[in-house]
């Protein structure tokens, strides 16, 4: 579903992502560990293009992404993302902020756009928030609401950049919990997190990334139990 080809990506002189080649197959749950400043969150953005990619190739459902014919509005439509930071709009009832994107960029009826918001809330666990505002709500809370959000435009792949690493401690289960309901609808998703426990429950895939390449992959077991290359059992023995 999700391919890249030799990618690389540098910034100014310092090449962050040195050449790397991945297939996301559909329905498919990849998680991606590794040291910070490895490169994770470059990859992510170069796969629905918040960063252009230096050299390589990406396709995505057999198009290449990376030609300059792409519509890249379109293709971010498919692609959900959930950053650190909720990012939620802060003058908007919670409702307003699930409903905002699918009426103004898909052309979604109001009310097919409020049905939708409404049964995403239910499914986060959120009903009864649909009147509050952002303000109002925990940092788990919200999100729960940034991955409705994200939902609401019916993506094909869902891409997480470190949702919980923001969030208290007693905050981060509530929200693996909807990540996970999320894995076994079916859905392609591409996870960055330092949750292990999340990694070996719900990962069908294990990468770990290390200075801009992926040093190796596996099963979580394969990863997390029998790991082969120094590296990954340096970072795991500091994380585990
Ligand atoms: P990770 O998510 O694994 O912590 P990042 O992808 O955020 O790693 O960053 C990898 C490297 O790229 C870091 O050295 C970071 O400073 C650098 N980097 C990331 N984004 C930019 C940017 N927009 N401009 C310059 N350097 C960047
Ligand atoms: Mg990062």
């Amino acid at each position: 579903m999700l391919k890249t080809k030799e990618l690389t990506k540098s910034f100014g002189k310092q090449t962050v992502l040195k050449g790397i080649t991945e297939d996301i197959q559909k329905g498919e749950v990849v998680v991606i560990i590794g040291p910070s400043g490895s490169g994770k969150s470059t990859f992510l953005r170069c796969l629905n293009l918040l960063e252009e990619p230096t050299s390589g190739v990406i396709t995505f459902e057999g198009i290449d992404i990376t030609d300059s014919k792409t519509n890249i509005n379109q293709l971010r439509e498919k692609m959900g993302m959930v950053f650190q930071s909720f990012n939620l709009f802060p003058h908007m009832s919670i409702i307003k902020n699930l409903e905002i994107a699918p009426i103004k960029v898909k052309g979604m009826s109001e009310a097919e756009a409020n049905q939708t918001a409404l049964s995403l809330l239910e499914k986060v666990g959120l009903s009864d928030k649909a009147e509050a505002y952002p303000g109002n709500l925990s940092g788990g809370q919200q999100q729960r609401v940034a991955i409705a959000r994200a939902l609401a435009m019916q993506p094909e792949v869902m891409l997480f950049d470190e949702p919980t690493s923001a969030l208290d401690p007693e905050m981060v289960g509530e929200v693996l919990k909807v990540m996970q309901d999320l894995a076994e609808s079916g859905m392609t998703m591409v996870v960055v997190t330092h949750e292990m426990g999340f990694a070996k429950e719900v990962a069908d895939r294990v990468l770990f990334m290390a200075d801009g390449v992926i040093v190796e992959q596996g099963t979580p077991e394969e990863i997390f139990d029998h790991p082969q290359h120094e590296r990954t059992q340096d970072f795991l023995n500091k994380i585990l």
